[in-house]
């Protein structure tokens, strides 16, 4: 069985195992782990900020950064299949008292007058943007693009996230750093259990006095942790290995769908299809209402993705 239903089915290699079984490591909470230190310094600089915070889960970074920068009653504004509002079990209401403001977006970025047009968006509050978009199929955001969305929510006093999850994704995709994005934003998030294979964690990245405010709520939310060395060793790993491979997993999502732009092949779903697909031998994820999703990551081999191909021919599921 082909599983491609998300790329956080890729597991640590053998080599990444024996990088955490080696790390150096002390207590996180007294800020004595050497390892997460380590990891924190090396993401800030690579995401064009002054400090980071290790956490569990990119889940918690979001929820974190929405919390450590908002005003309760405020507006939250995204595009509405954004992770955050979709995928979060309603955290933004739940924990930082935030109002939704979800709107359509075409592949998954707001435009500026969008985000101009929005009355109740001030001091206080937030506009989150995604990239890559998962719900729109691991699409990046246009440089310029992305750039015009951050300084209208400036101009109306909110504070802009990123949720860049999979912004190496965007990064190896575009051939542009990280930091062309992350430096931008107030904060950024990225996620180190997807593409690049660590079993768990993620950065939150921004001012010093932002991760100070955001070690509060990591304590708040339990996510203040101990010997995270062990896994903070993964991730300075995956930096060191994983990075640059993305763009295999590109190219394996291109020979399933053209139009991929990063480890993402998209179909659009009928009855029965993802039934027809597992009988063949493939497993597809849900992507949004009426689509379906191939994600490519680490260990999925050429030959996986030519067979992949091949499959979705036979039941003719095309983009
Ligand atoms: C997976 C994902 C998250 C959450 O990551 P976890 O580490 O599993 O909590 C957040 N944002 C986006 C865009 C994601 O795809």
């Amino acid at each position: 069985m082909i599983d491609l239903r998300s790329d956080t089915l890729s597991k640590p290699p053998a080599a990444m195992l024996a990088a955490m079984a080696a790390a150096e490591i002390g207590d996180e909470q007294y800020r004595e782990d050497p390892t997460t230190n380590d990891l924190q310094r090396r993401t800030a600089e690579l995401l064009g900020h002054e400090a980071a915070l290790f956490v569990p889960t990119a889940t918690m970074a979001n929820q974190i950064a929405l919390r450590a920068q908002t005003t309760p009653g405020a507006t939250l504004v995204a595009e509405e299949r954004t992770h955050t509002v979709v995928f979060e079990m309603g955290g933004p209401a739940i924990h930082s008292g935030l109002m939704v403001r979800a709107l359509r977006g075409e592949a998954g970025r707001l435009t500026p007058e969008q985000i101009e047009e929005e009355p109740e968006l001030g001091r206080g509050g937030i506009v989150v943007l995604e990239n890559t978009h998962r719900s729109s199929g691991g699409r990046i955001w246009p440089l310029d693009e992305f750039r015009a969305a951050v300084d209208a929510a400036h101009e109306k006093g909110a504070i802009l996230h990123l949720d860049g999850a999979r912004l190496f994704n965007a990064s190896v995709g575009a051939g542009l750093p990280p930091s062309a994005w992350a430096g931008l934003a107030d904060s950024v998030t990225i996620c180190f259990s997807k593409g690049l294979a660590c079993p768990t964690g993620a950065i939150l990245a921004g001012s010093a006095e932002m991760i100070e405010r955001a070690w509060e709520s990591k304590f708040l939310f339990g996510g203040a942790l101990r010997q995270s060395g062990v896994l903070a060793a993964a991730a300075l790993y995956a930096l060191d290995h994983h990075v640059d491979r993305l763009a295999d997993d590109h190219a394996h999502a291109r020979r399933l769908d053209p139009d991929a732009e990063t480890n993402f092949a998209t179909m659009e779903n009928r009855p029965g299809l993802k039934d027809e697909l597992r009988e063949h031998g493939l497993l597809v994820g849900d992507l949004k209402p009426g689509w379906v999703r191939a994600v490519t990551y680490l260990g999925i081999t050429d030959d996986d993705a030519e067979e992949a191909a091949s499959i979705l021919d036979e039941v003719h599921a095309h983009a």
